[in-house]
């Protein structure tokens, strides 16, 4: 893409409202937009990092067998109440309106109760099972604080995905399986030394449920980690019974920030039975069905990127995930850049090509604010060297290439 025809701009100062530094950075390299406090759009730079990390999980999901589905955002009441969570008082983060025949409705703060709703037409006989679906959801919730930027929206994206099974055993290797496949999820989005799966508070069901935290000072949460023993046990549930559990004691752990990027949940059979969905087993009797619920935070995850991977003069994104892999800066040379431009892009590689009439330092703040992977800059000197130069946003270093498409072109299509 042409950075001349982009419609958004960086901007040099902070918003003055805007306390978070995940949000600053994102505001001032234009890859979103502030709404109202936790309300954000997402413009083209951003949404492309939003589609790579779904790209990613989505590639996880479907690995374990999950089939994509969207639900709605306009829910009915009638499901949440024969859970009881229809009520302000269980769950506090309720946006409702009425309809114009005055039929409440609730906005979509979750979805378990609407899903197990649906799914009763589908699944009736233990060979239904299992049933695995996921979707990418634009979440509404009436959150008391919004100062943590995109890692805490009113409305963000989650990643919720939901297992049915009638058979205990394959329910439970099931969450097991989503354990390792949401650990691939922060590999691959560069956060896999730095998130755990973290013990915490459980539900009906269980004593534990397991987050996943990423150790950040842009957190809301505190755990206690061993690193050496992989161990991590949310502050809210470290009790005596849980140290014995783990084989730890107190003066082992380490108390650290972290960011809860994603959490898995076994309801047991709770739910279902509380939602009459029963099925007919082998012998043709009634049989109760496990759900489990699995979200991932994905906006809440590119705040987490944005503001850990950054440094004094902007943000630092990975190749799986940055807006674009390359940014080709020309230094008034837009006639040879354009040529390398037409070249990377015939090979695959995503390019944000900066042709804007514009200098030297201009381009390089930008870039270094936008923080694209690698920057290749296409100047006089480079071209009278016959050669051009490519900086590792990260590392700082620099490399040159030869002057030729298909030498630059090699030196991406190798990384
Ligand atoms: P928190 O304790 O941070 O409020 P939660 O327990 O309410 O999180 P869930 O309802 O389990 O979170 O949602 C699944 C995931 O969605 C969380 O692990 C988190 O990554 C993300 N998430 C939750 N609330 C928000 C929010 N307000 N803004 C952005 N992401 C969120
Ligand atoms: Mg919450």
């Amino acid at each position: 893409m042409k950075q001349s025809q982009l419609f958004t701009k960086t901007t040099k100062d902070a918003l003055k409202d805007e306390v978070s530094v995940n949000a600053q950075l994102l505001i001032r390299a234009g890859f979103i937009n502030k709404e109202m406090a936790g309300v954000y759009a997402y413009l083209p730079l951003g949404l492309r990092v939003i589609e790579k990390i779904k790209k990613i999980i989505r590639e996880e999901m479907d690995a374990i067998g999950g089939q994509e589905i969207i639900m709605s955002s306009l829910q009915p009441k009638g499901v949440w109440e024969s859970t009881g969570r229809w009520s302000d008082e269980v769950v506090d983060v309720w946006f409702k309106s009425k309809l114009k025949n005055g039929t409440d409705v609730g906005f979509g703060w979750s979805h378990e109760e609407p899903i197990t709703e649906m799914m009763k037409r589908f699944l009736t006989s233990y060979r239904d099972f299992p049933a695995y679906a996921y979707q990418f959801q634009t979440k509404l919730r009436n959150e008391l604080r919004a100062k943590s930027g995109i890692m805490r929206g009113r409305e963000f994206v989650m990643k919720d995905l939901y297992s049915y099974d009638v058979d205990e055993t394959r329910h439970l290797a099931f969450y097991e399986s989503v354990k390792g496949a949401y650990m691939n999820v922060f590999r691959r989005v560069g956060l896999g030394d730095i998130t755990y799966i973290t013990f915490a508070a459980g539900g009906a069901f269980t004593k534990y449920s397991h987050e996943f935290q990423t150790i950040t000072e842009a957190g809301e949460d505190y755990i206690y980690v061993n690193k050496e023993k992989g161990i991590a046990v949310n502050e809210e549930v470290l009790d005596d019974s849980v140290l014995t559990e783990l084989g730890v004691s107190k003066n082992e752990l380490t108390k650290v920030k972290s960011a809860e990027v994603g959490n898995i949940f076994n309801f047991g059979t709770a739910k279902c039975d509380d939602m009459n969905l029963f099925v007919t087993d082998k012998q043709g009797k009634q049989a109760s069905v496990y759900l489990g619920s699995y979200g991932i935070g994905v906006t809440r995850l590119m705040g987490v990127v944005a503001e850990h991977f950054a440094d004094e003069r902007g943000m630092i994104w990975s190749e799986e995930i940055a807006p674009f892999a390359v940014h080709l800066l020309s230094l008034n040379q837009n006639e040879k850049a354009e040529e390398i431009y037409n070249a990377l892009n015939k090979a695959g590689v995503e390019v944000l090509f900066d042709d804007r009439d514009a200098n030297a330092g201009v381009k390089f703040a930008d870039a270094d604010l936008m923080g694209m992977p690698y920057q290749l800059v296409v100047s006089e000197k480079n071209i009278r060297d016959n050669r051009v130069e490519i900086k590792n946003r990260k590392s700082g270093a620099v490399e040159y290439v030869s002057l030729d498409n298909s030498e630059i072109v090699r030196y991406f299509g190798k990384k």
